[in-house]
Parts: structure tokens; C-alpha cells; sequence
């Protein structure tokens, strides 16, 4: 299986034309690599222009809304789905705190991407003080079971898990490879009960946190991870081509 080397932009760049310059510049290492599936999560207002020059990078959304009407300030998930988008981040840690995410909400998300044929990626971590007092599993456990609740046993091993510990985002402070490893064991652990055995292998998780070109390699070799998501180095062509040249 492919590993996934997916750049999550954030609210970044200011301008269309930096957005152009940042993705041209790791088109090059995408398309060398063998064993790297490359996706970029811009934030929408990119999406047009990104997705005319993909190549075979894949392009995802970093959030969805599960209707269409009257929600001011939303973009559905079908219409992701129809501009080309192949992937959708959902309830990634920041979303979570400042917009007040819950759980549920992260579920009908899930199962609206699911229903429209784009992969979940599907965020869940621990804060700082969740980690102190020895709550990480806990927590994890809540988020897996609320945010995949009333999905398909068939349906669940298309999502794709990113364990992202919230102390280690945008901090420089990356997690041992020892522990990611643990987490990794609990969560198939976890899903293995939901789904059918012969698709336990097909369990996807994926390692985000201060990801960056010299650390990645520990993540796939001895953390087993099938991926990486990656915030502020996505935006840095050099150091993001080095990362899928790490796969
Ligand atoms: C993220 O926001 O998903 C992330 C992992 O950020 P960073 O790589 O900057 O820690």
C-alpha cells in the first residue's frame, strides 16, 4: 500500500498565486515517487485552480457541511464531491476547539463524505492535560466510537485515521515513535470489533504533529504509520517534496 503524505494548508496562503508557486514546487516529488499517494487540502477558495493542475496529486477539502440550502457560509460535501475533491479532512483538532465541533457533528460529516464517495480523514488527539492525566486512550475511544457511529461495517475501513495529538501540533513537539505505535495497536484494536476480519488489514491510520523531512521516516518504519499529515511543512515545497521522498 501506498504511504499517504497528505498537506493539510490550513487558512494559507494569502494568494491564489502563492498557492501556484507552493504546489507547482512539490508536482516534481509527487510524480517521482513510487510508493507516495500525494494530497493537498487547500483551503476551497483554491480548489478551482489546484484541481485544474493536479496531476497526480489528489486534492482534498478540509472541511464538508452534510446539506445544501439555507447554512450561510457552508460548502456541502456533494459540492466538493463535484468540483473533483477526492479526500475531505473531518474534525481535525482545530475545527474541534474553535468552532465548537462535537462529536456528532464530526459523525454526520463522516457519513455524509461517505455517502458521497470522498475518503474521510478523520481526525482524533489528545490535549496536553488529557496526556497528564493519563487520558489518551479515553479519549480516543470516545471520539472513534461517537464520530463512526452508524457507519457500515463496510464503509469503515474506507476512512482514514489521523491520530493527531493536539500538544504536538504546530509545537516542534513530535510524538515518540514507542508511543504512536501503542495508539496505532488501540485503534485497530478498536475498529477490528466494529468490522469484518478479513478487512482488519485495510485499517489506514496515518501519524499528524509537527511532521517534518528528517522524522517522517521513523513514523512509517518503526511506528508502522501509513501516512503522514502535515501542516506548516505542506507550505514549504522543498521540505514537503523530502517527506514524500521519505515513503
Ligand atoms: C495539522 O494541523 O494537521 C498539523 C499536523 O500541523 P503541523 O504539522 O504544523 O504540526
Amino acid at each position: 500500500m501506498k504511504k499517504l503524505i497528505i498537506g493539510n494548508w490550513k487558512c494559507n496562503p494569502l494568494k491564489a498565486t502563492e498557492a501556484l508557486k507552493i504546489f507547482t514546487g512539490i508536482k516534481a516529488a509527487a510524480l517521482m515517487s513510487k510508493k507516495a499517494e500525494t494530497i493537498i487540502c487547500p483551503p476551497n477558495i483554491f480548489l478551482k485552480d489546484l484541481l485544474s493542475l493536479k496531476g497526480n496529486i489528489k486534492i482534498g477539502a478540509q472541511n464538508c457541511f452534510w446539506q445544501e440550502g439555507a447554512y450561510t457560509g457552508e460548502v456541502s460535501t456533494k459540492m466538493l464531491k463535484n468540483m473533483g475533491c477526492k479526500y475531505v479532512i473531518i474534525g481535525h483538532s482545530e475545527r474541534r476547539k474553535i468552532n465548537k465541533e462535537t462529536n456528532e457533528e464530526i459523525n454526520k460529516k463522516t457519513i455524509s463524505a461517505l455517502q458521497n464517495k470522498l475518503i474521510p480523514i478523520f481526525c482524533i488527539g489528545e490535549n496536553k492535560e488529557e496526556k497528564e492525566k493519563g487520558k489518551t486512550f479515553e479519549i480516543l475511544k470516545n471520539q472513534i466510537k461517537e464520530g463512526i457511529a452508524k457507519i457500515s461495517k463496510q464503509d469503515i475501513p474506507k476512512i482514514i485515521f489521523a491520530y493527531e495529538p493536539i500538544w504536538s501540533i504546530g509545537t516542534g513537539n513530535f510524538a515518540p515513535t514507542d508511543e504512536i505505535k501503542k495508539v496505532r495497536e488501540f485503534i485497530i484494536n478498536l475498529i477490528s470489533k466494529e468490522i469484518e476480519t478479513k478487512d482488519i488489514s485495510k485499517i489506514k491510520i496515518i501519524y499528524g504533529g509537527s511532521v517534518n523531512a528528517e522524522n517522517t521516516l521513523a513514523y512509517f518504519s518503526e511506528a508502522k504509520m501509513d501516512g503522514v499529515l502535515v501542516g506548516g511543512m505542506s507550505l514549504k515545497p522543498i521540505e514537503f517534496s523530502k517527506i514524500i521522498k521519505s515513503a
